[in-house]
């Protein structure tokens, strides 16, 4: 049974439609999904979408229908609705697109935004959880004492232009991988680099002309070796879990075009200890400055991609001066250097699962043998990628998310399909996300 249609208020109260029923959407399919909502996650969150109207099924008329006026009860006044998506907390990837109509306004901000409806029991979502891993529960996160920790690690070491933008990080973006530095465990981020050599259309650190404002500023000067080492070789040799640290994070650009400078960073870490691991995230755009990286110790690369497509990727990343063929060579040469190396694939349904895309992945993966692959729901307006990706790269019919996991998991069985870096104690364990037995292979449960 399909849940209730939800729709807001223009002052954004969320509501169920008394009749309409809540569908998908998957590129530019408007569909019922054949797999159940599940409910709402805690921490996920419903949101409003100013300027699109909803779009449900009409269960008598077997129609699908735009709500374009509405009211909130009998006799209330009517108004124009907009429609609601949910936003998921990490460790979940959307696997239907909202119903909507855009009517006006400008691109949507860059979240990855998930159909979802009113169910018996609540608010659900169309989703499936791909990491169980609890680490990055957000309820670890923003706590009482952070602030108290991130002074005291500023008075420990003042002038530090690293820890100045995690502190921002920290407190203002409310960054994971930020706050960790101050806790002290699992993975923490070194962002050192300002500029780019892609101009991705969902870059959440840099705002293209006519797009979205960018959800964080980049840092506003780059570092030195020594300021990166100095956070980064303190948090190797002190933290607890799962001890990480990673450069290329959400507030920075491209990492490798620093290359030399965060190889000797690297170096420098590694002389004060050997603990913990050192990776990078990257677009794998230059394949000589990683060579440096791997030379000076980085153990772990995850590769961020929309396609392995050529044509798809370079529509999304409008790389300056490489192309996918340069991102195959740096994957390439992460293997023989026998790096940990995770696929950060960046998902929206209907084009990533096009089944030409998801062969051209899976041989891509199995070629290079890619230890994992994290399945990330993208973050941008659907109508904006949607069009970008129309007749581009390898095509065929949307197979769904959860069949396109499926699908890589069965052409590399030893794949790890899971959102969150993996530590060194647990490469090449299972990944515990919830595809159903008979797909998965029998070690991953
Ligand atoms: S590679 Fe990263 S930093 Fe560069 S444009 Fe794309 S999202 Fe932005």
């Amino acid at each position: 049974m399909l849940p209730k249609l939800l729709f807001a208020t223009p002052a954004g109260t969320v509501l169920e439609h008394p009749n309409l029923l809540a569908i998908g959407r998957a590129g530019d399919d408007l569909l019922a999904p054949a797999e159940p909502p599940v409910a709402l996650p805690p921490h996920g969150k419903l949101v409003h979408l100013p300027g699109r109207r909803p779009v449900g099924f009409n269960p008598e008329t077997g129609a699908v229908e735009v709500l374009g006026r509405t009211s909130a009860g009998v006799g209330r006044r009517t108004f124009t609705p907009d429609a609601v998506a949910a936003v998921l907390p990490p460790g979940w990837t959307r696997t239907f697109l909202p119903a909507t109509r855009r009517d006006s306004g400008p691109p949507l901000p860059q979240w990855a935004y998930a159909a979802s409806g009113w169910g018996e029991r609540g608010p659900v979502v169309w989703a499936m959880r791909t990491d169980q891993r609890n680490h990055w529960d957000p309820s670890r996160f923003s706590t009482p004492d952070l602030e108290r920790r991130v002074a005291g690690l500023l008075a420990e070491l003042p002038g530090n232009r690293v820890l100045t933008q995690l502190q921002r990080c920290a407190l203002e973006y409310r960054c994971f991988t930020a706050q960790n530095i101050f806790y002290e465990r699992d993975e923490g981020g070194l962002p050192g680099s300002t500029g780019c050599n892609a101009r991705c259309q969902g870059c959440i650190s840099q705002s293209r002309p006519g797009g979205p404002k960018a959800s964080m500023e980049r840092i506003p000067a780059p570092p030195s070796a020594e300021e990166l080492a100095e956070i980064g070789a303190r948090h190797l040799a002190r933290a607890r879990g799962r001890v990480m640290v990673s450069f290329g994070q959400g507030c920075e650009g491209e990492p490798l075009t620093r290359a030399t400078v965060l190889a000797k960073a690297i170096g420098l870490m590694r002389r004060r200890t050997g603990r913990g691991s050192v990776n990078i995230n990257t677009n794998g755009s230059l394949t000589e400055g990683l060579d440096a990286l791997l030379g000076a110790g980085l153990d772990a690369v995850r590769v961020s991609l929309n396609s392995a497509h050529p044509d798809l990727y370079e529509a999304y990343y409008r790389p300056q001066g490489y192309g996918l063929r340069n991102v195959e060579r740096s994957i390439a040469l992460a293997r023989r250097r026998k790096a940990y190396i995770a696929l950060n694939l960046l998902i929206l349904p209907g084009v990533t699962d096009r089944a030409g895309e998801v062969d051209r992945l899976s041989r891509l993966i199995v070629k290079h043998r890619v230890d994992q692959l994290q399945a990330r729901s993208l973050c941008i307006d659907a109508d904006d990628y949607v069009k970008l990706a129309r007749g581009v790269g390898a095509g065929g019919a949307p197979m769904g998310v959860r069949a396109m996991l499926c699908a890589l998991r069965r052409a590399a069985p030893w794949l790890v399909v899971g959102n969150f870096a993996r530590g060194i104690c647990e490469r090449r364990k299972n990944d515990g996300s919830d595809l159903p037995r008979n797909e998965a292979s029998p070690s991953q449960r």
